[in-house]
């Protein structure tokens, strides 16, 4: 479960300029794949058909052979999990933020992945800038730190797809390579899409496409593309 396909997507926001052009690729269940390219190349765009939040001008994307457009958008969002660049909480604790997605989660639930990703030492605090009804102050969380509310969240949620939007971009590098190792704890036996803006972030991804303006320049192993430089 968790087969994902491009068949020739093509995809315009507006009809005089395309965005993506013949995207073809598949990716197994439980594989990784990765796209990596510049800015604007079209890179968050296939997250977004993925997703149903738009739907493709031609083509088809297929979630385990059913194209999207034939199923609802509610059940589409339920088989995917994101952990985006700039993880937005709400105002209530870490565990309500771990826990808001899966409402039938018991507490043991929600500490076990929060344990996972590292957080369980305060998931009873809220975060900074809010403040509780007994004036209580809220905890400053570093970029890493909601990362991780993301990841614990991902990890509870379980859906067989996972979508990692640069997910490492916004952190220093120690951080990042904390970080590394929760994110490859959930991608582990899912389907997992990759965003990134540089090849040397995405080394282990089974497949990588390299996007440049909305086609397909190059397809292979992180070794094979670095053959061909
Ligand atoms: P990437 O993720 O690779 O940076 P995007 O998929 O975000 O690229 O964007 C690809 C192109 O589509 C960019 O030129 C961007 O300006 C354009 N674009 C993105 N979203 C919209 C939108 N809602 N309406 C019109 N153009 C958009
Ligand atoms: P659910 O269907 O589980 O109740 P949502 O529909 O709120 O949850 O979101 C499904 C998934 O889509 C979540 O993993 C969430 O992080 C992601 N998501 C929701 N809104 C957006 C958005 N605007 N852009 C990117 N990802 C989003």
């Amino acid at each position: 479960e968790g087969t994902i396909r491009f068949k020739d997507v093509e995809f315009h926001y507006d009809a005089d300029r395309p965005i993506l052009k013949g995207v073809d690729f598949d990716v197994p269940a439980g594989k990784t794949i990765a796209i990596v390219g510049p800015s604007g190349a079209g890179k968050s765009t296939i997250s977004r058909l993925l997703f149903r939040f738009y739907d493709v001008t031609g083509g088809a994307v297929e979630i385990d052979g059913q194209d999207v457009r034939d199923v609802t958008q509610e059940s589409v969002r339920h088989a995917i999990g994101m952990v985006p660049q700039d993880t937005v909480l709400f105002n209530d604790t870490i565990a309500y933020n771990i826990g808001y997605g899966r409402p039938d989660a018991s507490d043991d639930e929600v500490r076990e992945a929060a344990r996972m990703a590292q957080i369980h030492d305060f998931i009873e605090n809220l975060p900074q800038g809010y403040q509780s009804e007994v004036g209580e102050r809220g905890l400053k969380l570093s970029g890493g730190e909601k990362q991780r509310v993301a990841i614990a969240r991902t990890i509870l949620k379980a859906p067989p797809i996972l979508i990692l939007d640069e997910a490492t971009s916004a952190l220093d590098t120690h951080t990042e390579r904390e970080i590394q190792s929760a994110l490859d704890q959930v991608s582990k036996n899912r389907t997992t899409l990759v965003i990134a803006h540089r090849l040397s972030t995405v080394v282990n991804a089974d497949q990588i496409i390299v996007l440049e303006a909305g086609e397909i320049a190059e397809r292979g192993t992180h070794s094979e593309l670095l053959a061909n430089d």
